[in-house]
């Protein structure tokens, strides 16, 4: 017998930033609100990433909701890069603080979801059967939470222990073990220099390198805290109306119309300062022309060789891709580590992983002996979470189908055909090239202001255009043909996963003008959106 459903006024499903701001925001306009969350806690990336190293890349003061003044005076950040375990208590003290818990589900995920058109509900079922009936649904499942697992044959013949670094579990010791890492993008590279410092010996297995730069990171002094604190509305505003939802103001001028001595001296700059816009804030075009970019990569270069004393393990380490059109990796050490007696960097390009045997690893050229090891392989981002439940809009019509050749949507917050369903942070938003916090609260607010006209105007219903999403698509398209983004393999393309359709996935105009953008949509009645 089929369990009958709750109904409720909106399901939100995700109680990571984006679920629990969209659920503080909905109960706020007086709706009745369910939150299905597959984890067993609040946090979403920060429930699921407890790997060695975890931090975030943006500062600690500006990664964190503004809605709440009392909020932003009464949670003293530690460190300018705050640890995994902080940001999760942050979360877990706003679940706490505006009593959120008790509309959460937990240990429950979404299967399906299906629009019921002639009552213009929508039906969510979950992996306990448990069934959901609401008018809105919000997917806030998150743009990196798909998490890649590995294929390597023989890996069920490991007698050791291998781990996913984006479902690390609690009380992992790595003192003494021998570790193979696979896997170096922004997590293996926070990652390889904690182990290689508990490891006797680790293995570090990289098959394409990427630019990192200093974090710089520090703890925060009582009256630093204080100062970020009273600062706090300014730098907001500042970062809302910034391209990467940071608090900076952006730079003038071109690279190449920047005297060399001059360029040299804002990169060595933004080297000391540290933190991910390092270098690419010297100059108005790093991603967008290829000579000033190259010039970013030579420096970048030339302090890789500087660090690492062996000239063969540092070629190894020196990228040669468009600098900035992958996510740059920020680091504590990163380079330094393989300076380490104890560290050996592995090309997994020329000499790739062949199979895992009970004890170890085997590449086409060598056998490495290990006790554990650690897959940083990343995830199937911005559209995994969504295709792993099956999605099905007016007509019936899948998502999955939909976007057979890639995502298409409005702003990356609706698709045409999918009524009364909002994205956080989808696809065609600036989501993942910016401070993530401030992009999420955006889109948060839009939605809720989004319903809370269809109440104030006796509207149903509201459903992207098919015109206004393919308006949509074109221009973010556009823009990024005009950048080198396009032009590397990344995961922004969806290159990281084997028949996944190759599309610049994010919005790269920015998020001030992504907001003004949004803000136009719903001063002219949300136009782009049919209501009824
Ligand atoms: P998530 O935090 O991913 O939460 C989504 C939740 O939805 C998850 O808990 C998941 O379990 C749940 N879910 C998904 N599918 C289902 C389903 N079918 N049923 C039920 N539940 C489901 N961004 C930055 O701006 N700055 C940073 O410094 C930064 N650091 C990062 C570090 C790491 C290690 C990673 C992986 C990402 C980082 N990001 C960073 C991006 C980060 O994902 C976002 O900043 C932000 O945390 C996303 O919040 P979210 O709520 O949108 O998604
Ligand atoms: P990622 O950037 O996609 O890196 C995955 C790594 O695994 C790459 O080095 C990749 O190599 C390698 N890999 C994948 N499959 C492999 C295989 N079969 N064999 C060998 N190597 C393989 O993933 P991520 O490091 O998890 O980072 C994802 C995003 O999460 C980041 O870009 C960032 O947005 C966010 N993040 C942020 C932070 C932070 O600093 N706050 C930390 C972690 C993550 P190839 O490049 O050759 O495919």
């Amino acid at each position: 017998m089929t369990e009958a459903a709750t109904e409720v006024d909106a399901v939100v499903v995700g109680a990571g930033f984006s679920g629990l701001y969209m659920l503080h925001r909905l109960r706020g306009l007086g709706l009745s609100v369910r939150v299905l969350e597959r984890a067993d806690g609040v946090g979403g990336t920060w429930f699921w990433n407890r790997y060695p190293g975890a931090r975030c890349d943006i500062e600690s003061t500006d990664y964190a909701y503004s809605f709440s003044e009392d909020l932003v005076r009464d949670f003293q950040w530690s460190e300018r890069y705050a640890a995994q375990p902080e940001i999760l208590r942050y979360l877990e003290h706003v679940a706490d603080r505006f009593d959120l818990r008790r509309d959460i589900e937990f240990g429950t995920r979404v299967v399906t979801a299906d629009f019921d058109d002639e009552a213009s509900r929508w039906t969510l079922v979950t992996d306990g059967g448990a069934r959901y009936r609401a008018r809105f649904c919000v997917m806030a499942t998150g743009c990196l939470s798909s998490v890649r697992e590995p294929d390597v044959p023989g890996l069920e013949r490991f007698e050791g222990t291998w781990l996913l670094t984006g479902r690390w579990p609690d009380g992992v010791d790595l003192t003494g073990r021998r570790v193979a890492v696979v896997g170096t993008g922004s997590t293996g590279i926070q990652a390889i220099p904690v182990i290689a410092r508990q490891a006797e010996r680790l293995y570090v297995f990289q098959r394409t390198p990427n630019y990192s730069v200093p974090a710089r990171n520090r703890r925060l002094t009582d009256a630093e805290a204080e100062e970020l604190r009273r600062g706090f509305a300014d730098r907001r505003r500042l970062a809302c109306a910034s391209a990467a939802g940071m608090p900076v103001e952006a730079p003038d001028r071109s690279a190449l119309a920047i005297p060399p001595a001059e360029l040299a001296e804002l990169f060595e700059a933004g080297w000391e300062r540290g933190g991910i816009d390092a270098l690419s804030h010297a100059a108005t075009d790093i991603v967008t022309e290829e000579a000033a970019n190259r010039i970013a990569q030579e420096f970048a270069r030339a302090k890789i060789r500087a660090i690492v004393r062996d000239p063969a393990v540092a070629e190894r380490l020196c990228p040669r891709h468009f600098i900035g059109t992958k996510r740059t990796c920020v680091d504590t050490d990163y380079y330094d580590t393989f300076n380490r007696d104890n560290v050996e960097l592995i090309d997994a390009r020329t000499d790739p992983i062949e199979e895992i045997t009970a004890d170890g690893v085997r590449t086409g050229s060598a056998f490495y002996a290990v006790d554990t090891i650690v897959f940083a392989l990343g995830f199937d981002a911005m559209t995994g979470a969504l295709r792993d439940i099956a999605i099905r809009g007016a007509g019936g019509v899948e998502l999955r189908e939909r976007w057979a050749a890639g995502p298409r949507t409005v702003l990356g917050l609706a698709v045409a055909g999918f009524p009364n369903m909002f994205l956080v942070t989808g696809p065609g938003s600036p989501s993942v090239l910016s401070n993530m916090a401030v992009s999420i609260e955006q889109h948060v607010d839009f939605i809720a202001a989004a319903i809370a006209y269809l109440d104030t105007n006796g509207f149903d219903r509201i459903e992207a255009t098919e015109a206004a999403e393919a308006a949509w698509v074109t221009h973010v398209n556009d823009l990024a043909d005009a950048t080198l983004y396009p032009a590397t393999a990344s995961w922004y393309t969806g290159a990281n996963v084997p028949g996944k359709p190759r599309v610049f996935m994010p919005y790269v105009g920015g998020c001030g003008p992504f907001r003004r953008a949004c803000d136009e949509v719903a001063a002219h009645g949300y136009e782009g959106f049919a209501l009824s």
